[in-house]
């Protein structure tokens, strides 16, 4: 496919080939004709696949010659993020004169960016603590806005801009079209997709590794002492038709299987110390969907190929990090979506699932177990949806005569149903474990990481073993002593133990690392700058009122 393919302007032909670029990347070539149709769409692929020209182009497309005011928002986690996309955007419309890209982001003078709003900007794109700041002081004004694009929405949650960002689209015009691009799915990001994105098409492009990529991954930080009741709540919540558990002692296969059972889940073991005859009656129970539950061992699953399993569940982390990819991939085939929850208790157990992730190069997101109130909600929801689809169903002629002799004795349609659903909801009762939120939620093994900044990143096809083995080298302490590593265009950020903070910085900075001298420093204090940029406008009651 070329750029021509994709019906564009002429003048957008031609700053696209000024730039460079031949043919469309497979992201540019599925998203571009949807946006451009205004349609709302998720997009989800890694880094370096163009996400910028994918959705900046349809944007610029879109934009009204003769229109007044913003018409298009692009949120960025990051300044840098912002200012290259904006670079993009300009050399995009080089050829429209009618176009006025202009980025606003913290840590810069406001007076500047005032004046830029101020000449006629219609394209913004901004980081959303200042542009949360510019609305507030209505410098920035978004009545004519016609799209919203969220990039690199995880991350932008993850840096605290949930709040920013649900008020900035609580407050745009109705009518628009909210495109959200980024590289997870956490439950957050489909929360706001669900709450603020009108029936939009999924635009994925697959990784080659293969199909750890399209499997969802969480863990939950349990308690010591209650990964069963985190087990079954999740198993609750979700209801998946087929899971596995994995655990890594047959003695605990057992154990798990019988407490499951007893709380009334359609469970079953299988692990070696099994009779064949009793294994194949475990098999043939779970592909029959009589057991919709199997907890077994790594080396009994092995060879197992189940279609359509859903979930699967780390409840013990795997021995062996290899295990962890053969275990996941037993959900999430042929190209169906699947999701893998693993329970860890402990600093232990948190430190080897960072180097599971560190080997794998999965992507793990810390997810929340739902609470008791959450799981009967959702059952609620799950009771409605199938009265409904009951009600559409065809309707059974003794079904009718009894309920006009029922009403012939005085009981309304409305009365049976009622009764009808309470007996229902009675029935679907069962005890719900509680696990209390406040005490173990948060970064417990987190608070005590910092973050450092390294001055070298992608640009300097710098990769993470690189970073790596050059903070091994400098500060002589163990890989395993290194978290989540972050590899930017021009930085990189690597969680490292808050206690050594001061010592990877004093070894690391001014050295190499693939022949490009670095700068290293703490990350902390770009957060606090950009809380102090944004500070006048945070105050929430304020906030509506400066719309
Ligand atoms: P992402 O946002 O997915 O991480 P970017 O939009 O930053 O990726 O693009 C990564 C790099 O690839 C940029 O340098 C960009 O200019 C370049 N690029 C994007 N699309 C194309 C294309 N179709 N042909 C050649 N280079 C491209
Ligand atoms: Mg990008």
């Amino acid at each position: 496919m070329r750029f021509r393919d994709l019906n564009l302007s002429e003048e957008m032909l031609s700053a696209i080939e000024e730039m460079g670029y031949t043919e469309p990347s497979p992201i540019q070539e599925k998203a571009i004709p949807v946006l451009m149709e205004g349609r709302d769409v998720i997009g989800r692929s890694n880094t370096g696949t163009g996400k910028t020209a994918a959705f900046g182009i349809p944007a610029v497309e879109r934009m009204s010659r003769d229109g007044r005011g913003v018409e298009v928002l692009i949120l960025c986690p990051t300044r840098e993020l912002a200012m290259q996309a904006c670079g993009e955007i300009r050399k995009f419309s080089k050829h429209m004169p009618w176009i006025k890209p202009a980025a606003v982001y913290g840590g810069a003078s406001i007076e500047k960016q005032i004046t830029e709003l101020k000449r006629g900007a219609n394209i913004i794109i901004g980081t959303p603590g200042r542009v949360m700041d510019h609305i507030g002081r209505k410098t920035l004004r978004l009545e004519s806005l016609k799209e919203v694009i969220l990039d690199e929405a995880d991350e932008m949650l993850n840096m605290g801009f949930r709040e920013d960002i649900e008020e900035i689209l609580k407050n745009v015009p109705e009518e628009r079209q909210t495109v959200l691009f980024s590289a997870t799915m956490p439950p957050a990001i489909l929360a706001i997709t669900k709450k603020f994105q009108k029936d939009p098409v999924m635009v994925k492009i697959e990784n080659k590794t293969g199909t750890v990529e399209s499997i969802e991954q969480y863990y939950y930080d349990v308690p010591a002492g209650r990964k069963t009741d985190a087990l079954s709540l999740l198993l609750m919540f979700w209801e998946p038709k087929l899971s596995m558990v994995f655990c890594n002692t047959k003695r605990m296969v057992d154990e798990l299987a019988e407490e499951l059972c007893t709380r009334g889940f359609k469970a079953a073991a299988l692990h070696g110390d099994m009779k064949q005859a009793q294994r194949t009656q475990v098999m043939g129970g779970f592909k029959g969907g009589r057991i919709s539950i199997l907890i077994a061992t790594d080396v009994a699953a092995r060879g197992i190929d189940v279609e359509g399993v859903d979930m699967v569940f780390n409840y013990d982390l795997p021995q062996d990090m290899e295990y962890y990819i053969h275990r996941i991939g037993r959900t999430g085939r042929a190209g169906k979506a699947g999701a893998a929850h693993t329970l860890i208790s402990g600093k232990k157990q948190f430190y080897d699932l960072r180097d599971i992730m560190r080997f794998t190069k999965a992507e793990i997101t810390k997810g929340e177990l739902p609470s008791a109130k959450d799981v009967s909600e959702k059952r609620l929801d799950r009771l409605c949806a199938e009265i409904k689809s009951a009600a559409q169903g065809e309707v059974v002629p003794d079904a009718q005569k009894l309920l006009e002799r029922l009403e012939a004795d005085g009981i309304s349609a409305r009365d049976a149903a009622i009764a009808l659903i309470g007996e229902k909801i009675g029935e679907s009762i069962t005890q719900i474990p509680e696990i209390k939120r406040e005490k173990f939620s948060s970064e417990r093994y987190n608070a005590k990481v910092a973050k450092v900044v390294i001055s070298v990143g992608r640009r300097q096809k710098i990769a993470p073993n690189y970073i790596l083995g050059a903070l091994v080298d400098a500060t002589g302490m163990p890989g395993k002593a290194f978290g989540k590593i972050d590899i930017f265009d021009s930085h990189t950020t690597v969680e490292v133990p808050d206690e050594d903070k001061e010592h990877v910085i004093e070894t690391m900075n001014d050295g190499k690392i693939n022949g490009n001298k670095v700068t290293v420093r703490l990350f902390d204090g770009k957060r606090e700058q950009r809380r102090e940029n944004r500070k006048p406008f945070v105050k929430k009651d304020n906030r509506k009122k400066k719309f």
